[in-house]
């Protein structure tokens, strides 16, 4: 048995292969269109709910398909990778960091109300955490709710936020008690609220076709039925959904090291200088065998565990671990990949060069390398 079929068995590659069809047809011709103009079109995900793409990894109850299997979460995510433009994956994926919060610990009435209409596609879900004065320090968050009666009326602001212009729904982290981190919640805030605005779509590096945007809460009156999971708890609530988050970048950053591998190998055959084919100069070879290596020991290492979450393992340092070693495999990989295409790679045509760019907010988003090395050092008892 390999390793692949040891984690992905014939359930999942059914799975993979109905994603890649419907990659193929559906998402990588008009990739290009997407990133140009900024966003997915709104029936992209009504189409990935029909298909129920959207469901894959989410409760059965509210269309999904159950949340007890990692590895058809992890096919899901490898084959929309292949439409080449992490942005469009980003914004497709917010749900799958919006929505587990209200799933999980959110009150009954408001699971029927919003999952079944995020897993169908028909509205959408952000997660809202990040404020402008600071992502890292969660505990540290600004955006105050203030109870009175059955409501809250919430003030400050939220930034860099994936789906935050388009989106339906914003599970949003505000602080209802004391500083720190015994004074946080979570509230389900819905686009129309009065007090509540969106502010521009913000231009960024990489992620074209994502909308990332600032929220702004002026006296937002928000129901005290909307509040995920108890009052105060949310950090915990928070710490637990950045589980998953992380998995997934790590997938995306493995993916998107694999991308710039396989276009490089193809470049190297293509190519000439000096009179033969780039794929004959041993500096080269070696880099490839190198990109190749860290590549797979990227893979097999966030597959080993993805393996532990599966069986319930909890795995707090390794998956830092596993998201710092794939951001790291991929800052190395879709450098060199520019850097064997030269003047071409530079070039908004090649796939590299969107690969490069594309991969710089996977080291910064879901927390970032230094974080992730904070959480790994602590759990080594420094
Ligand atoms: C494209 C994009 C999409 C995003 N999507 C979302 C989203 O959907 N929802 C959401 O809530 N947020 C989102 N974010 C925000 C993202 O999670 C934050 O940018 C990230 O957590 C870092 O926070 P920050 O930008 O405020 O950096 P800061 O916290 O200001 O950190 C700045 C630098 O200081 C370092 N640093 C901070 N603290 C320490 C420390 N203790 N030790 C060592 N170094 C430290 C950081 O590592 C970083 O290098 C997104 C960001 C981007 C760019």
């Amino acid at each position: 048995m390999t390793s692949y079929t040891q984690y992905f068995g014939e359930t999942q590659q059914i799975i993979r292969q109905s994603v890649a069809q419907y990659v193929k047809k559906e998402i990588t011709p008009h990739v290009e269109a997407w990133e140009e103009a900024g966003e997915i079109p709104r029936d992209l995900y009504l189409k990935a709910g029909a298909t129920g793409l959207l469901g894959i990894g989410h409760p059965a109850e509210y269309g999904g398909t159950g949340t007890d299997d990692v590895f058809s979460k992890i096919a899901v995510s490898e084959e929309l990778m292949r439409c080449g433009a992490g942005g469009v994956v980003a914004s497709l994926g917010s749900l799958d960091i919006g929505l587990p919060p209200v799933w999980k610990w959110g009150s009954a009435e408001l699971k029927e109300r919003i999952c079944p209409a995020v897993l169908r596609g028909e509205k959408v879900q952000a997660l809202a955490i990040t404020e402008p004065s600071g992502g890292s320090d969660v505990a540290r968050l600004k955006t105050r709710a203030v109870r009175e009666g059955d409501y809250y009326r919430v003030t400050g602001s939220k930034t860099f936020i994936t789906s935050g212009y388009y989106a339906d729904y914003y599970t949003v982290a505000v602080r209802t008690g004391s500083e720190g981190y015994g004074g946080i919640s979570l509230l389900l805030i819905e686009k129309g609220t009065l007090g509540f605005s969106v502010g521009r779509k913000l231009k960024k590096m990489g992620w074209w076709a994502s909308d990332t945007a600032e929220l702004f809460f002026d006296d937002c009156k928000v129901p005290v039925a909307n509040l995920i999971g108890a009052e105060n708890m949310g950090f915990y609530a928070i710490m637990s959904n950045f589980q998953m988050e992380r998995l997934n970048l790590a997938v995306m950053a493995y993916m998107t090291a694999q991308l710039a591998l396989e276009e490089s190998l193809r470049y190297v055959h293509e190519r000439e200088a000096f009179g033969k084919p780039l794929a004959k100069f041993q500096v080269l070879r070696h880099k490839l065998a190198e990109m190749a290596t860290k590549v797979e020991v990227a893979k097999e290492y966030t597959w080993r565990i993805a393996a532990r979450i599966q069986a319930g393992d909890s795995v707090v340092k390794e998956i830092s671990m596993a998201k710092n070693f794939a951001t790291s495999v991929s800052d190395y990989v879709t450098y060199e990949a520019v850097q064997i295409f030269g003047g071409m790679g530079f070039m908004r045509e090649t796939l590299v060069e969107r690969l490069y760019r594309d991969n710089r907010i996977l080291a910064i988003g879901g927390g970032t390398a230094e974080i992730m090395n904070e959480v790994i050092a602590k759990q080594l008892g420094l």
